[in-house]
């Protein structure tokens, strides 16, 4: 068995089975023996599944969330907005599935007619990690469902125990097994399970860049599609003529949310000039009032990180940083708590030379840059091998375009901190992968288009 910690007191709070490769191999088995029926099943069929399994689980939301405080240490607060964030795929992609339309082209040749059809790629897989333990399923198997593929699913060792719930509930809502299933144990062994085996047609992967590039590689042995969401170092650039009290709003809700493990977290925070000094006094100002804590409680807290080498990786970088000579504004050493909880920290006087600024932090720390000019700016922002998200605050139209233009990302947020949602396309570009998540972009990586030419009429 594999235990489940809970990283705000270390308590047990339950166990995944360790599944040996017979039993993987059997789960992988089901998986792709479902399929044919899955795939022939109408459209409304398979959305009236997807969309009865989302009411089961938005009545007993509250149970989801108390799961999830325990296995992963986010709030309550946050572990609620996480289950409407990702219930919104299941009921986008139960609506989504009905509208998986072909073509009918112009046909070159008078005698005949051409048709693109859509269909499912076949059974797939995916992995998932522990710090979005509901949406990142939801995200993936909603969409692989509604386009007619089934999907076997290994979640992070750390919260299997929403994966759990979140089977069950299917199972409940009468998604039948093998449609959504779903392995836990070793993840070198079931990785290469799902890459070797060439039943299975497209992983799913989010995840760190090192496991994403291993798997890719993999997959090219049978030829797999993927979607990878990787790693992130998302810029944070703040123009001197933005309103600065809204801008230090957006940065701390999406800097501490998770406690900073998030991929899409601010990692690089640019100030100009004119206004650096003001919006770090009201930076720290609105950081010092929130209180770090275990979730199980109404009130927004900074709660654990996830394990010891997450917390060993905050100290380093934070202490890497001020060996160098950077500043401390705020925090800066793990909490008085001791455990895994780490306040929210901010650094300044950083520069492209401090390791915080090429290395996914995953922690509470507001890392703060300072740039004079739009140049500089979107030089800095793009001086990274990631390419997810950007943000920027400007009020000039303008230069919003010319931003959303030249920051090199999958995403880019202007004048908001706020970036999901169902209807969306979520991705990234150079290491932070490739593929979408979200709204319609998202159902097409599970189609492939086939082309017919009808002649003879
Ligand atoms: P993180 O640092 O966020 O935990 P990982 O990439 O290590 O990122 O983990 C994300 C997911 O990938 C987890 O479900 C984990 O178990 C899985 N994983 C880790 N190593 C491998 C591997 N070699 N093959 C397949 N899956 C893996």
């Amino acid at each position: 068995m594999i235990e489940v910690i809970n990283p705000a007191d270390g308590s047990i709070v339950g166990q995944a089975s360790f599944m040996n490769n017979e039993q993987v191999a059997a789960a992988i088995t089901r998986t792709c023996d479902a399929f044919p029926a899955w795939a022939a099943k109408t459209a409304k069929q398979r959305s009236d599944l997807l969309r009865g399994w989302y009411e089961l689980v938005r009545a007993d939301r509250q149970i989801f969330a108390e799961i999830m405080v325990k296995e992963n240490g986010k709030c309550l607060s946050e572990a609620l907005g996480e289950i409407e964030y990702g219930l919104g795929f299941i009921e986008w992609y139960a609506e989504e599935a009905k509208r998986l339309n072909g073509d009918i082209l112009p046909s070159h040749d008078p005698d005949a007619s051409v048709l693109v059809m859509k269909e499912p790629v076949g059974p797939t897989a995916a992995i998932t990690p522990w710090n979005f333990p509901f949406m990142m399923i939801t995200r993936k198997i909603a969409t692989a469902l509604a386009a007619g593929c089934t999907m076997i699913i290994k979640p992070a060792e750390e919260t299997p125990l929403t994966a759990y719930k979140l089977l069950e509930y299917a199972r409940r809502a009468g998604i039948p097994p093998g449609v959504f299933e779903m392995v836990t144990g070793d993840a070198n062994a079931i990785g290469e399970a799902f890459t070797q085996d060439p039943r299975i047609h497209k992983i799913s992967f989010t995840g760190s860049t090192r496991v994403g590039k291993l798997l890719a590689q993999a997959c090219g042995a049978t030829l797999k599609t993927m979607t990878l969401e990787l790693g992130g170092n998302a810029p944070f650039i703040v123009f001197d003529d933005s309103p600065i009290e809204e801008a230090v709003a957006a940065l701390v809700s999406a800097k501490l949310r998770n406690s900073g493990q998030v991929c899409i977290s601010p990692n690089r925070i640019f100030i100009q000039d004119g206004i650096y000094e003001r919006f770090l006094d009201q930076l720290a100002a609105a950081v010092a009032k929130i209180r770090v804590d275990q979730g199980m409680q109404q009130e927004f807290v900074v709660g654990p990180l996830i394990n010891r080498a997450a917390l060993d990786k905050v100290v380093s970088l934070v202490d890497d940083a001020v060996g160098k000579g950077a500043t401390v504004r705020l925090g800066g050493k793990p909490h008085e708590k001791g455990g895994l909880f780490y306040p929210p920290t901010i650094l300044c006087g950083l520069d492209e030379t401090f390791a915080v600024h090429n290395t996914e932090i995953f922690g509470p720390v507001f890392a703060i840059y300072r740039f004079s000019d739009e140049e500089e700016a979107i030089r800095n922002a793009n001086n990274s091998e990631y390419g997810l998200v950007a943000y920027a605050w400007t009020r000039d139209l303008g230069r919003a375009f010319r931003l959303s233009k030249r920051l090199a990302a999958g995403m880019v947020i202007l004048n908001s901190g706020s970036v999901g949602s169902a209807s969306v396309p979520f991705g990234g570009i150079k290491h932070s992968g490739y593929g979408r998540e979200g709204g319609h972009y998202g159902i097409e990586e599970y189609v492939h288009v086939k082309y017919v030419l009808m002649a003879g009429q």
